[in-house]
């Protein structure tokens, strides 16, 4: 059982919960895990907490931002993605008697999440008030093949019912974006940003077509309702929406099957019918079970590169494939979208793109599959020229300045100190192209985009930093820390900065060998010899802070002359820290939200010596409340280099567990994607030690007691390199490629087709 999340009785209170766990989606399309008999209306009628989900990635109005005092540079707009026309809702009557919790009993209900066949089930026995009894299976599907597809199938068994049944199919066209002032992770304002704009009625089927108000984007959604026997079916429009009515007899087994498909006119342009009838013409004809066949096949590649198999613990070996699952059914796939901190799957943080995308999830594709992790990277690339116009906005002459949180790749975060100020986030971005550049080799991408990123970023630090008697510095920024903003020298920030100056300098003379091509990019942005050795001398002289007394990397300049937070003493019921406190108190205090220096030791870990980077990571987790989900996975891969092997897996089964055992308690809001990368990182990492530096891949495989095995892949260069770790030995293998020199605790090996590795530790 550890590859079906499955779920049994239906408990209502946690419905938005396991909306979220039972999202479907393809990086283009996601859909949230509601029920299709508890439509808009009845969630009205019966005051349930849900949340009817339809997101298309990047698919966003612009909305105004309100501040009572804006200053200048302030951005005006935010994007917010929009939930879309409803097509989730089937209802059910048995003769005169509608199919509802509220009213029939349901005898026997469960949920089951297919990981490895991407649908989900629901069956469900159910009981009218009259008696009439029923097996209802729900199916549902969101395509890889189709992209656009959303299928839906109901299977009705009489049980002791047989007579007349009448399906109420609906694609509803009022629909509202989710609210809640009571916490800043979630939208404020502006619920109804889509609006009905035209629909058609066919013989078997119709569309419907929706504007945003701002952006003016379209979406259409084209949906056929059928089922297999004789029937009557009319199809009507009423108060926005478009129903379908089908009525038979039934007598036997009967299914109905449900076909929709939506498309945006980001990708399918302005005369988006015109464009797409075709496709849905096309799409409707493939059978549910043809559907769920491309499904495994794709998920079978896609587990066949990234699979980790644990052994000795169910439950986690489920959370790793949960989270691998859901990361790829958010992660977008075209040159319009990214992954967004919530994936498709709950509108918390509006659907927006953070650095979560370069620090935690793209490492994971990067090692899978390089292809999703270069389109992650193209898509800033796509974003470069705002980027450069918002540097300018912020008072930088030259360079890029990325936004903190974005959709269509402008600032869409309204304070400043937690946002525009975390300028490490250009160097995160810079960070991630050097190591795809390092796992790939892929020397068209740096000509093309990435060694631009790189330069550019490089030339905004240039301009932000300044020299004094320390050397390089960098003042009022933010590092990844939420609980301390706007200092001076954030370790973090700098040391990633200095390997922004250093690989600047590198690609310069990796690249000029490359004539034509690297005087194009030269030429386009101007690029002088005279920069190159600008950032050679702010590489060298750096300002990283050290403290002496403590041996330890303070965060920042100030950090450690500020009072400790009383954490002990803190009730339970104060976090998150957020919620709960004024940021002023917070910013006052050494406390963080997630690692910070920790994470930076984690990326550049030739920095510091091993006893500073063991003291720090004890200084900061004594006052570190992990009430961001990006921390835990950092804890466990810095727990595991220090040797703390226990503890590492403690916080592993944090990250790995954290949407199934909901412990951020928000899981309702979405489901954290950077902490599902996380996941992936805290076994490759952390458990096996993989270290990916310029022309060195090295190990330091590591085992909690607790865990019998663990394997995996990962691609390299060309090569695939599996690991295999259990109690007693480890094995890495080069499964395919070239030879290749590796280094396994310090020491250096060749890694051959015939030649395994088989120590005993
Ligand atoms: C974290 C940020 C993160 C954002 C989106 C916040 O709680 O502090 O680091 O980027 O969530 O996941």
């Amino acid at each position: 059982m550890t590859w079906n999340i499955e779920i049994e009785n239906i408990d209502l209170k946690k419905l938005q919960y396991e909306e979220s766990l039972f999202t479907l989606g393809n990086g283009y399309l996601g859909i949230r895990g509601n029920l299709e008999e508890i439509s808009n209306d009845i969630i009205k009628k019966h005051k349930i907490a849900s949340i009817r989900g339809t997101y298309i990635n990047a698919f966003y109005d612009d909305v105004k931002i309100p501040y009572a005092e804006k200053s200048f540079g302030y951005p005006e707009t935010s994007q917010k993605m929009l939930n879309l026309i409803d097509t989730q809702t089937i209802k059910i009557y048995l003769g005169d008697e509608l199919i509802s919790p509220f009213t029939g009993e349901i005898v026997s209900t469960k949920r089951i999440l297919y990981l490895k066949k991407g649908y989900a089930e629901r069956i469900m026995h159910y009981k009218s008030p009259k008696g009439k009894e029923v097996l209802l299976t729900f199916k549902r599907l969101v395509s890889f093949k189709y992209k656009e597809l959303f299928s839906q199938e109901v299977i009705i068994s009489p049980i002791n019912y047989y007579g007349e049944v009448v399906i109420i199919s609906t694609i509803n066209g009022d629909v509202e974006n989710h609210v809640d002032k009571s916490d800043p992770r979630l939208s404020h304002n502006h619920s109804k940003c889509l609006h009905l704009k035209s629909h058609q009625i066919y013989k078997d089927y119709a569309y419907m077509l929706s504007q945003t108000e701002s952006s003016h984007l379209k979406v259409a959604v084209f949906s056929e309702t059928s089922v297999n026997c004789k029937n009557k079916k009319e199809i009507s429009f009423n108060n926005n929406e478009i129903i379908t009515k089908i009525s038979f007899n039934l007598s036997s087994l009967t299914k109905v099957s449900k076909r929709n498909m939506y498309f945006d006119s980001l990708r399918y342009g302005e005369d988006l019918i015109k464009n797409t009838l075709l496709k849905f013409i096309e799409a409707r004809k493939i059978t549910f079970s043809e559907l769920i066949e491309f499904q495994t096949k794709y998920l079978q590649l896609y587990y066949n590169n990234c699979d980790i198999e644990i052994k000795g613990n169910e439950h986690l070996q489920l959370g790793i494939r949960f989270n691998l699952f859901h990361l790829l059914q958010s992660v977008g796939k075209d040159k319009y979208s990214n992954i967004s901190a919530k994936g498709l799957s709950g509108e918390g943080y509006e659907g927006h793109y953070f650095w979560d995308t370069e620090i935690f999830i793209f490492p994971v594709f990067l090692l899978t599959n390089p292809n999703i992790a270069k389109n992650l990277l193209l898509y800033r690339y796509n974003t470069l020229d705002l980027a450069k116009k918002r540097a300018r906005e912020l008072g930088h002459s030259k360079g890029i300045s990325y936004p903190w949180r974005t959709i269509k790749g402008t600032e869409c975060s309204s304070y400043f100190p937690a946002s525009s100020a975390q300028y490490h986030i250009n160097a995160d971005i810079s960070y991630s192209c050097i190591l795809y550049f390092l796992v790939t080799n892929d020397l068209e991408f740096m000509l093309k985009y990435g060694a631009e990123i790189v330069f550019e970023s490089a030339r905004l630090f240039i301009d932000l930093g300044h020299y004094n008697k320390n050397g390089f510095n960098i003042f009022g920024i933010t590092g990844p820390d939420e609980y301390t903003a706007i200092v001076n020298n954030n370790y973090y920030t700098n040391v990633m900065v200095k390997y922004n100056f250093k690989w600047a300098v590198k690609l310069y003379n990796i690249l000029k060998q490359y004539n034509n091509e690297f005087k194009q990019l030269t030429n386009k942005i101007g690029l002088t010899f005279a920069e190159i050795k600008e950032f050679e001398k702010a590489e060298k002289e750096m300002y990283l802070p050290y403290n002496k007394k403590l041996n330890i990397i303070p965060q920042d300049d100030s950090f450690l002359d500020k009072p400790m937070w009383d954490l002990a003493n803190t009730p339970k019921e104060k976090f998150p820290l957020l919620l709960h406190y004024h940021l002023l108190k917070i910013y006052r205090h050494q406390v963080c939200k997630q690692a910070d220096t920790v994470l930076a030791h984690f990326l550049l870990e030739d920095e510091v010596d091993i006893d500073i980077l063991k003291n720090t990571y004890h200084y900061y987790e004594k006052i570190t409340t992990h009430d961001s989900s990006l921390s835990s996975c950092i804890f466990s891969i810095m727990a595991m280099k220090i040797g703390e092997v226990e503890k590492a897996y403690d916080y592993f089964i944090d990250t790995a567990r954290m949407d199934l055992d909901n412990t951020h308690k928000n899981t309702k809001d979405g489901l954290h994607m950077a902490n599902m990368g996380g996941t992936y990182m805290a076994i490759v990492f952390g458990f096996a030690g993989l270290r990916i530096k310029e022309n060195k891949l090295s190990f330091e495989p590591k085992i909690p007691r607790e865990v019998e095995s663990y394997k995996f892949k990962i691609k390299y260069k060309g090569r695939i390199i599996s690991v295999y770790v259990n109690q007693d030995s480890y094995n890495i293998e080069l499964k395919e490629g070239k030879e290749i020199k590796i280094f396994i605790n310090s020491k250096e090996l060749i890694l051959g087709n015939k030649i395994k590795t088989i120590e005993s530790k």
